[in-house]
C-alpha cells in the first residue's frame, strides 16, 4: 500500500463534512490534511476533530491557499458560490476535487467542464451506490416505456435543504430524458398551480416535499394505463454520501484530469 491520500474536507462543519470527517477518521488509505469553512465560523482555528470529540492535529482554517497546500484531493459538499472559489484554487494548485455540492447553475456547470481539462474531478449529486444505480435503471425503464407512460420524480428532504428539485432530483430527470431521446431542458415542469390543463405527454414532472430531518428520498413513477412502474431510493444516514465521495477520492488518485460522475467509480458504465 502506497502512501495515505491527503484529503481536505471543506464545509467541514457542516452535515456532511461531519460525515467525511468521521469517513476520513475510519480509512487508513487516508489522511486528513486540510479542514475549510467560512470566515465566520465558530471553530476556526480550533482542532476540527473537537467537533467530533476527538483530537485530529488539524486546525478549521477559511485561507484555501493554507488548507491546499501540498494536499492531493479537496472534497467539497458547501454551497456553490464556495465550490467555484475553491474550484479555482485547485486548479492553481494542482489538486484534484470531489464536487458534492448540488444547485450549480448551467453556466457554472460548464465551468467545472473546463477545469476537468486541467484537473480530475468527480462531480455528482449523489454519491451513494444505490442512487448511482437508480439512474441507470431509470434510463432503462424510461427507454422501454417510452410511450403511453408519464414521468414524474418526487423527492423529500430536511426542512434545511436551500436548494429544490434536488441535485439528484435533476440527475434522475436528465436520465429519464436521455431514456426518452430528450433533453430535460426541453420537457422539465418544475411547478403546477391553479388550473394548468391537462398533463402533456413527454412532459417529466417534479414535485418537492420538505421537512423534519429526511436524509433524502426520490422516487421516479412512470404512469401507464392501467399500471405504473416506482422506483425508489431511501437514504437512512449521510454515510452513505461520505463513503461514496472518499471512495470517488481514491479513484482519481490516478487520474491527473478528467470530468468523472459515480458511474464512472463504481464501474457502471
Ligand atoms: P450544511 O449547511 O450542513 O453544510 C454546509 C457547509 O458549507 C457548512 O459548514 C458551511 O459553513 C459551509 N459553507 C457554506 N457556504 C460557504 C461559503 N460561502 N464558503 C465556505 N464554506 C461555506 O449542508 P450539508 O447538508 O452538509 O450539504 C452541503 C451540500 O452538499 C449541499 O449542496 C447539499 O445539497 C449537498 N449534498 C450532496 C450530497 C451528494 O451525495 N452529492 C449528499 C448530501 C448533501
Amino acid at each position: 500500500m502506497g502512501n495515505p491520500l491527503k484529503v481536505v474536507i471543506a464545509g467541514c462543519s457542516g452535515r456532511m463534512g461531519h460525515a467525511l470527517l468521521e469517513g476520513v477518521f475510519a480509512d487508513t488509505e487516508l489522511v486528513l490534511h486540510g479542514a475549510l469553512d467560512r470566515a465566520d465560523n465558530a471553530h476556526l482555528g480550533r482542532d476540527v476533530g473537537e467537533q467530533l470529540g476527538r483530537v485530529s492535529g488539524v486546525k478549521v482554517v477559511s485561507d484555501i491557499d493554507i488548507a491546499l497546500k501540498d494536499a492531493d484531493v479537496l472534497v467539497d459538499f458547501t454551497r456553490p458560490e464556495a465550490s467555484m472559489i475553491y474550484l479555482a484554487a485547485c486548479q492553481k494548485h494542482g489538486v484534484k476535487m470531489i464536487i458534492g455540492t448540488t444547485g450549480f447553475s448551467a453556466e457554472e456547470k460548464k465551468v467545472i467542464e473546463a477545469a476537468a481539462r486541467n484537473i480530475s474531478i468527480v462531480f455528482a449529486p449523489n454519491m451513494s451506490v444505490g442512487v448511482t444505480l437508480l439512474i441507470n435503471l431509470v434510463e432503462q425503464a424510461a427507454r422501454v416505456l417510452n410511450e403511453g407512460y408519464d414521468i414524474e420524480v418526487v423527492e423529500m428532504h430536511h426542512r434545511h435543504k436551500v436548494d429544490a428539485p434536488s441535485g439528484t432530483a435533476l440527475r434522475l430527470g436528465e436520465a429519464a430524458a436521455q431514456g426518452l431521446g430528450q433533453d430535460l431542458k426541453d420537457c422539465a415542469v418544475y411547478a403546477r398551480e391553479g388550473v394548468t390543463g391537462e398533463r402533456e405527454a413527454g412532459k417529466i414532472g417534479f414535485a418537492t416535499l420538505r421537512g423534519g430531518d429526511v436524509v433524502g428520498d426520490h422516487t421516479v413513477v412512470l404512469a401507464g394505463i392501467g399500471e405504473r412502474v416506482e422506483l425508489t431510493h431511501k437514504a437512512s444516514s449521510r454515510a452513505t454520501f461520505a463513503l461514496g465521495a472518499l471512495r470517488a477520492a481514491k479513484y482519481l488518485a490516478d487520474k491527473t484530469s478528467g470530468l468523472y460522475d459515480m458511474r464512472d467509480v463504481l464501474g457502471l458504465r
